[in-house]
């Protein structure tokens, strides 16, 4: 994972807010073998899906790892 700089917290203050027009949350599988993605889906069952499928086709793919989106937005305070 990449680290940006930040700042410290009392020098630039931000509040943090919910993007609003997007999904609250949004699921995603990752396979731990090949690290294919299932793409984000609203719902957790098309990715489960996605998953079923990888491994039919490829068997030896069988472990995968959830990833939750969840989008959020800084506001800096003045
Ligand atoms: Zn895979």
């Amino acid at each position: 994972m990449t680290e940006h700089p930040t700042a410290p917290l009392n020098h630039l203050t931000s509040a943090l807010v919910k993007i609003m027009g997007v999904p609250e949350v949004t699921h995603e599988l990752e396979c731990l073998t090949c690290s294919a993605r299932s793409g984000q889906n609203k719902e957790l069952e098309p990715t489960r899906g996605w998953a079923r499928r990888h491994s039919a086709g490829i068997p030896s793919h069988t472990t995968y790892r959830e990833i939750v989106h969840r989008y959020w937005q800084a506001s800096l305070l003045k």
